[in-house]
């Protein structure tokens, strides 16, 4: 099921998140399913459970046009960050129309949990990376707005919200 998506400001971007208890409750599996289904509905490469206003550490990576299958990851964690940071265009489904450049590590270790609850532990310096800081990001309560220097769209609006004192 295609779930709405919240968009900033709703106050559930900034709620504090739960860690998720294994074995899998069967609320949790729907959310797992559902936040797949949204992800792909939106054409989305991430997604937090935030952003489907559900504040528990669950995201899902849907990476499926760089050929790897979408996963999710319970509690996921980074455990390691690169020295080195690179600079990319970002942009979040809680954000529509508002794209800037995100400076962060390259390559970063995590660990996480699968469906089974079995302990994950990997390294990637591509787009897994990149996707995941972002997501682990959401389950902080961090948004790109709060990351990003340099817009390539939307600043009128980020510039309103901020006289506003959205964030
Ligand atoms: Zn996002």
């Amino acid at each position: 099921m295609v779930l709405p998506i919240k968009k900033f400001p709703d106050k559930v971007l900034r709620a504090p998140t739960q860690k998720v208890a294994f074995p899998l409750s069967e609320e949790m599996k729907k959310l797992t399913l559902d936040m797949i289904d949204t992800v792909k509905a939106a054409d989305g490469i991430g997604l937090a459970a935030p952003q489907v206003g559900k504040s528990v550490k669950l995201v899902v990576i849907n990476l499926e046009k760089s050929g790897l299958e979408l996963f999710p990851l319970y509690n996921p964690k980074i455990l390691k960050r690169g020295f080195k940071k690179v600079e990319i265009e970002e942009g979040c489904l809680s954000l529509p129309g508002i794209f800037g450049m995100v400076k962060r590590p390259k390559k970063i270790k995590v660990e996480a949990q699968n469906m089974k609850g079995e302990k994950v532990v990997f390294e990637d310096d591509g787009w897994v990376s990149r996707v995941v800081q972002h997501e682990v990001d959401h389950i902080d309560n961090v948004l790109i707005i709060d990351l990003i220097k340099k817009y390539t769209q939307g600043e009128d609006l980020v510039k309103a919200w901020k006289k506003q004192k959205l964030f």
